[in-house]
C-alpha cells in the first residue's frame, strides 16, 4: 500500500528529529521508505511557539492502518512527545495523511487526515511528492493548496 506520513516538529533540535523520524520509518516492519520531501518551515497554526519544521514520507507498506498508525504513535513517544494540551508544542507529531485512497472513519482513526486538507504545511511536502494526487472526498491537492496559500511556509534553508 502506498501511504503518505506527515511529519512536524517544534521544540528542541527539530531538524535533527524529523531527520530521526524518517529514519524509524524507514525501519518499520515490512516497510520501506519511498520518498521524503524537502524540510519546509511553518508558522504555528492555532497554537504559540516557535515555528515548526515539516516534511511528508511516502512509504510502501504491508501494515494495516491502525499497526500503522500504533508504529507512529511508538516513534512519536520514544521522542518524548507531552501532550499538555490540545495543539500544544510537541517535539515531534507525525500524522497517517494517506492510506492508498482508503477512507477510514473510527474513534482513533480518520483517514484522509482530518485537516490535512486545509494546512499547506501538509498540502506542499506533498505536492513535491505527488504532484498530481487526488485527495479522497477532498479533491485535486493543487485545488486544495491553492485555496491554503494565505499560509506562511517555505523551504527551511
Ligand atoms: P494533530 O495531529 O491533529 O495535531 P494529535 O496528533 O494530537 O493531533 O492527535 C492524535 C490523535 O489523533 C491520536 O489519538 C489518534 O488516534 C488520532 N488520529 C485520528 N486520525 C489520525 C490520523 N490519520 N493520523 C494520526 N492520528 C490520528
Ligand atoms: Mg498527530
Amino acid at each position: 500500500m502506498r501511504v503518505f506520513i506527515g511529519l512536524g516538529a517544534n521544540l528542541g533540535d527539530a531538524a535533527a528529529t524529523l531527520n530521526a523520524a524518517v529514519a524509524a520509518l524507514a525501519a518499520l516492519p515490512l516497510t520501506s521508505l519511498t520518498a521524503r520531501s524537502k524540510t519546509y518551515r511553518s508558522a504555528p497554526i492555532d497554537a504559540h511557539g516557535p515555528d515548526y519544521l515539516n516534511a511528508v514520507a511516502e512509504l510502501e507498506t504491508a501494515l494495516s492502518p491502525v499497526a500503522l498508525l500504533s508504529e507512529l504513535q511508538g516513534i512519536e513517544q520514544a521522542h518524548g512527545r507531552e501532550r499538555a494540551y490540545r495543539n500544544a508544542p510537541r517535539t515531534l507529531d507525525l500524522d497517517l495523511l494517506l492510506y492508498g485512497d482508503q477512507v477510514i472513519a473510527t474513534p482513533e482513526l480518520t483517514v484522509p487526515h482530518a485537516r490535512m486538507h486545509e494546512r499547506a504545511f501538509v498540502l506542499l511536502p506533498l505536492q513535491e511528492l505527488a504532484p498530481d494526487l487526488q485527495i479522497p472526498m477532498r479533491g485535486k491537492l493543487a485545488d486544495l493548496l491553492a485555496a491554503a496559500c494565505d499560509q506562511r511556509i517555505a523551504v527551511s534553508a
